[in-house]
């Protein structure tokens, strides 16, 4: 039995956690790291991704758990930090096709600074 691999040196962010393409880090830890989108949707918009590669929400195990919490803890130290954790914000996982998921590495969407239509288009 092979292992999985914990990086796809095909995948965007794998290589953004790895150092190889650049962005705007916001925050990064052996297993974590957030960083601004370059095409934003709200005035503040930052993807948080495990840097162990997770292909979608459907790719999770079990020993993921205590990271894709720890997303949600850094999520609302973000928000407390830049100052819109009273205000409020949105954070969404989108998940393949219908859900409109482009890069295939699993990352939480935290987006602030505009009123957040529901349900969600
Ligand atoms: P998804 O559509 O998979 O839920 O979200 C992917 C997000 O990644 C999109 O909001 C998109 O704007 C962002 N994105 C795509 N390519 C890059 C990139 O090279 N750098 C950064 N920082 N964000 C990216
Ligand atoms: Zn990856």
């Amino acid at each position: 039995m092979t292992a999985t691999p914990h990086t796809d040196p095909d995948c965007l962010f794998c290589r953004i956690a790895g150092g190889e393409v650049p962005a705007d880090l916001v925050y990064r830890s052996d297993e974590l790291i957030a960083f601004n989108d370059t095409n934003p949707k709200a005035p503040t918009h930052i993807l948080i991704c495990p840097t162990e590669h997770i292909a979608t929400l459907n790719d999770m195990e079990p020993r993921h758990a205590g990271t894709v919490g720890r997303m949600f803890l850094l999520a609302a130290d973000i928000a407390r930090e830049q100052g819109f954790a009273d205000q409020g914000y949105r954070t969404v996982f989108n998940c393949n096709r219908l859900a409109g998921q482009s890069v295939f590495h699993i990352h939480l969407h935290l987006l602030a600074g505009r009123l957040m239509g529901w349900p969600p288009g």
